[in-house]
């Protein structure tokens, strides 16, 4: 039985996670969760899971073990496994823990590797099992191979890939929102129709894989069936194909290298495949941030940048077409250091969002 800790259970990861624990009980038990705000969910999903520890940033609730840190969670418990879900980097130090304990880290979140997946992989002992649907495929095919040129995410193109590319300056938050084949939470939503989510994943992909950006390729791929491929250097190529559900990705990393069984009838007669190259007009944001993937401090503050912006578009606060003028701005002096500890990875990712907020104010 492997006993796992769900960072951020209360989100569309942490969910999904619970719902593959739910399904297999004689694999997995939960023995700690955490939130930031949603305490009554908590609660809730503490009691149907036997869960004696808690944590919640926004709300703790001391008498009911529920801890306002995360740190402190982990260190109050046994466990094998930790699933990193939570955004933004609030989960660092628990995993930069969990990690030294020896302790397999599911990375859900993107921020982490971006803003201290250098720091993270020194750490990691192959502890750290990527959940990212197109970083899981990319290590399922990888697995020891050699011979390997390149890499390729795909990409779906968001919910604004066929949008008149004239009216995307002012594409509101519902034309955002309607992601065409991924259910997940609003702000990767937005980030997958900017394709920041896709900068952020060549960053996540060099600093799992060690590829440089010239190897690792961008395809936009409509149907999300195919979610990563690897090349060898004959030029043939190895994919993943999977139908389109986070619990697959979750769900591996946690039995990693044994397989969890799922009921489906997902099968491939009649689908289509089709891939082409992003049309990058439509992406400014995109070849912005992938410029500058080798910066570590440059990508730990453009995390921050893009959760704060992102934030203010949501609230109502600017326009689609803003997103990029800001990020842009925000991002115009960064220097050049490395990330070697979670307080530098805190500090830098903060700047980031105090430097739109200040850039707001200005306007
Ligand atoms: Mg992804």
């Amino acid at each position: 039985m492997k006993r796992v800790v769900v960072l951020g259970s209360t989100g569309s990861i942490g969910k999904q996670t619970l719902n593959i624990i739910r399904n297999n009980p004689t694999i997995f038990s939960v023995v700690g969760l955490s939130c930031r705000k949603n305490i009554d969910l908590l609660k809730r999903q503490m009691n149907e899971f036997g869960v004696r520890f808690g944590c919640c940033s926004l709300f703790p609730d001391e008498q009911n073990r529920i801890f306002n840190n995360e740190l402190l969670l982990l260190k109050s418990i046994d466990f094998d496994i930790v699933v990193a879900g939570a955004g933004g980097i609030d989960s660092l130090e628990a995993v930069i823990y969990a990690l030294e304990q020896n302790k397999r880290v599911c990375v859900a979140n993107k921020e982490l590797l971006v803003c201290a997946g250098s720091l993270l992989m020194k750490l990691s002992n192959g502890n750290l099992i990527p959940v990212d649907s197109e970083h899981s495929a990319v290590f399922q095919c990888l697995e020891n191979r050699m011979d390997v040129e390149s890499i390729t995410l795909t990409c779906s193109g968001g919910a604004l890939r066929n949008f008149d590319i004239n009216k995307l300056w002012s594409a509101t938050k519902s034309d955002v929102l309607k992601h065409p084949t991924w259910k997940m939470g609003d702000k990767i939503t937005v980030d997958c129709a900017t394709m920041a989510n896709k900068a952020f994943e060549v960053i996540e992909a060099n600093r799992l894989f060690g590829f440089q950006r010239k190897d690792i390729n961008v395809l936009l791929h409509k149907e999300s069936l195919v979610h990563g491929l690897i090349t060898f250097c004959d030029k043939s190529s190895l994919a993943l194909i999977s139908q389109p559900t986070m619990e697959l990705p979750i769900a591996y990393a946690l039995s990693y290298p044994d397989r969890v069984c799922f009921d489906s009838d997902f099968s491939l007669v009649g689908k289509t495949l089709t891939f082409e190259n992003p049309d990058y007009s439509r992406y400014p944001i995109f070849e912005f941030i992938t410029e500058n993937y080798q910066n570590e401090e440059f990508c730990c503050m453009s995390a921050g940048v893009d959760e704060a912006s992102v934030n203010l578009f949501l609230d109502g606060v600017i326009r689609y077409g803003e997103l990029h003028t800001i990020i842009e701005k925000s991002l115009s002096k960064v220097s050049n250091s490395a990330i070697t500890d979670a307080k530098t990875a805190r500090e830098i990712y903060n700047e980031g969002i105090q430097r739109v907020l200040q850039i707001r104010k200005k306007v």
